[in-house]
């Protein structure tokens, strides 16, 4: 039965490089893609640049262009990289469009008939030199727990402290230095508390199979209890000047967020490719209206899966649209099992790869090794993906073609045995290609690639062993045996076409020049081809390299930036993710934890074996904690202006014993001591009662 399905990559914002982060999701998404048109199926694969938003209109400011010429500088980045890694979007088009406004128009129209939209008035940063409301990432001030400088809204650096913007002591716009004001506005919200989104939602985010069931459970603690719904409202509006789609009605002052006209380009983009290249307008129907028999598949990554899972169905849904049939989130990406870091050289970007002149095959077959149907996240280990590379695909794959081939071009005129020939030297092998066949479709439609290519390396392996066992260069030399070396060889070049259709979605530049140059076949491989004997071969040419681990160190060093004081803001992907978090955390209020959350909190009565100063900090005393069992901890805490390091020595009191130690400037700080404070300067930290003991667990 063939299916008929719209996919989507999440939309890159229109304000960066892409990187090998990024690449994860994209190559992800085309492998996909690809397996499902080899089989077949019916796909529209599209994508854009996320474009709109406060980031973009202050680079562009900043720059000294109009947005619209940043996001058109920063579009034909992405295609060429896009390109470069073998990504084969139908339409790769932009949210800055007149198909994504008319939708977003028509959606918000719906919504408004619905009795769906509401107005409130909100309070924000506004910047009065800028003359702009900012959102909270662009506020910094004085850290209100330890006093660093310097600091974002949400989380200090330093200290580790999490609070809200307001809470910022000496707060200032990063955009012009001014003190920002707090002002009033309307804002327009989504009424996504209203019953009829709950009730969808629960529905929604339960039916089998549309969630990734860890997903699933996650949605079913953001949506609470029946009866007790716990999605609040989302804002949806953002005042002038703002780079984006103005909200009819509203005289040019209020504009779309940017998160809600991003996922609607989807269908923008999906629009413009039927229309601009002249495709049945039925397909619009099909696709992006409810009752069809099409697929609506989301590739994301699993920090925006609240957007895609809450507030986007629920939007469509009640402007009647249809809404996603599934939703895969993956992990991130960790290199050498740590952050990507631009002083370590591993925040890597697409462009860099290339020009360092590495097969982009390498990172997709790579990549799918790892790839699994999780939310895990995923490490390229530069070393790994060395040896693993020359291992599998130069050691195992390439390999069976170039012994095989020489045999055949130079002895047979690159003939291939007769079929009946083949069955006499190799009678087992039909059942077996079918096996794998349907065992490796199997795991690429479940995403589950590394699983795949396991299995693909397991029959590569078998061949070599095969062919290791046979010797062909010991048959060619005996003139009686020349069948014999045919067919062995033949063998050897019906099993590698079949891996090389097996590979096809991961690879698709090896496989074209396989089936075109190779095999002479004038079109690219389809799945069924795995089963279908060749008959002649051409000569066989160089397929890959091997990957020489100099290039790797070139590759880092290309990448690495010394640090530079400047340079110690957070990256703008980070805080993009951290900004969604808060404004998920802010639609969906999670004033209420479980008992669950709590319980991850190790808090542990500890005796202060030793207090001193530090030297070179203002805030800072140096705490040496005995926990009992769980030995000494040493903790920064930024108490120095309320407690005399003399008088801590020997005092119980409470710490967070499982909090991930943290480097800071004056060494390593293993947990945190609890302090209180209000509004009034003065610092307290706890103590439990006499009798407690060092270790004790606090519940
Ligand atoms: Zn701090």
């Amino acid at each position: 039965m063939s299916r008929r399905i719209l996919v989507t990559s999440a939309l890159p914002y229109a304000n960066g490089a892409i990187h090998l982060g990024h690449l994860v999701e994209y190559i992800q998404t085309d492998i996909w893609v690809r397996f499902q048109r080899m089989q077949g199926h019916e796909v529209h694969y599209v994508c854009a640049d996320d474009t709109h938003g406060t980031p973009v209109m202050l680079r562009a400011d900043a720059e000294g262009i109009t947005p619209e010429r940043l996001i058109e500088r920063v579009w034909r980045e992405h295609k060429r990289d896009f390109d470069g890694f073998g990504v084969g979007f139908d339409n790769y088009y932009s949210t800055n469009s007149p198909e994504n406004r008319a939708l977003c128009e028509a959606i918000y129209g719906a919504l408004t008939a619905q009795d769906l939209i509401a107005v409130r008035s909100v309070e924000q940063f506004y910047d009065p030199v800028k003359a702009m409301f900012l959102p909270d990432r662009y506020i910094k001030g004085e850290c209100p727990k330890c006093g660093a400088k310097d600091q974002y809204g949400d989380s200090c650096e330093v200290c580790g402290a999490t609070y809200a913007p307001t809470e910022l002591k000496n707060p200032y716009s990063t955009v012009s230095g001014a003190k920002p004001e707090r002002r009033q506005s309307e804002h327009y919200f989504f009424k996504l508390s209203d019953p009829r989104c709950e009730a969808f939602l629960r529905e929604f985010t339960q039916t089998s199979g549309t969630l990734q069931p860890e997903a699933a459970n996650k949605m079913k603690e953001w949506l609470g209890e029946p009866g007790d719904s716990k999605l609040s409202d989302w804002d949806i509006s953002r005042d002038a000047p703002y780079f984006g789609f103005a909200i009819p009605g509203t005289d040019g002052k209020k504009f779309f967020y940017v998160w809600l006209d991003a996922p609607v380009g989807y269908f923008g983009s999906f629009t413009h490719h039927v229309r601009s290249k002249n495709l049945d307008e039925k397909l619009l129907q099909d696709f992006l209206r409810p009752g069809g028999d099409t697929e609506l598949v989301h590739f994301i990554g699993k920090d925006i899966l609240y957007f895609h899972a809450l507030f986007w169905p629920a939007m469509l849904k009640h402007a009647g649209f249809r809404t996603p049939t599934r939703i895969y989130a993956h992990g991130f990406l960790t290199v050498n099992g740590e952050k990507m870091s631009k002083s370590r050289g591993t925040f890597i970007t697409a462009e860099s790869y290339i020009r360092q002149g590495l097969n982009p095959e390498w990172l997709r077959y790579y990549y799918a090794a790892k790839l699994g149907p999780t939310m895990e996240d995923i490490d390229l280990n530069l070393e790994d993906f060395v040896a693993r590379v020359n291992s599998d695909l130069v050691g195992k794959y390439v390999n069976i073609a170039s012994r095989a081939a020489t045999f055949l071009t130079k002895h047979f005129d690159g003939r291939l045995s007769s079929s009946q020939m083949l069955s006499k030297i190799d009678p087992v092998a039909v059942g077996e290609r079918a096996e794998a066949s349907k065992t490796i479709a199997e795991a690429y439609d479940a995403r589950e690639y590394g699983k795949a290519l396991r299995e693909i390396m397991r029959i590569a392996d078998g061949i070599n062993q095969y062919v290791d066992l046979k010797k062909p260069w010991v048959l060619a030399k005996d003139e009686p045996q020349r069948d014999l070396l045919q067919a062995i060889c033949s063998k050897c070049i019906f099993d590698f076409k079949m891996l090389s259709v097996f590979l096809a979605p991961v690879l698709p530049a090896t496989a074209r020049k396989v089936a075109q140059e190779f095999f002479g076949l004038e079109r690219d491989f389809i799945w069924s081809d795995y089963n279908v004997y060749p008959e002649k071969i051409n000569p066989y040419s160089h397929l890959t390299n091997r990957i020489d681990p100099k290039q790797i160190e070139a590759l880092v060093a290309a990448n690495r930036e010394s640090l530079k004081p400047a340079a110690a803001a957070p990256h703008s992907q980070q805080r993009h993710a951290q900004h969604q978090e808060n404004a998920v955390k802010a639609a969906t209020q999670p004033e209420t934890i479980s008992i669950d959350d709590f319980t991850k909190i190790d808090l542990r009565v500890a005796r202060i074996a030793n207090a001193e100063h530090v030297e070179g900090a203002d805030k800072l005393l140096k705490l040496t904690l005995d926990v009992g069992s769980l030995g000494t901890k040493q903790v920064f805490a930024g108490i120095k202006s309320a407690y005399d390091p003399e008088q801590l020595k020997g005092r119980l009191t409470v710490m967070v014993a499982n909090l991930a130690p943290r480097k800071m400037k004056f060494g390593m700080s293993e947990g945190m001591v609890l302090a209180a404070s209000g509004e009034a300067p003065g610092l307290y930290i706890l103590s439990p009662d006499s009798g407690a003991q060092p270790g004790m667990r606090i519940k």
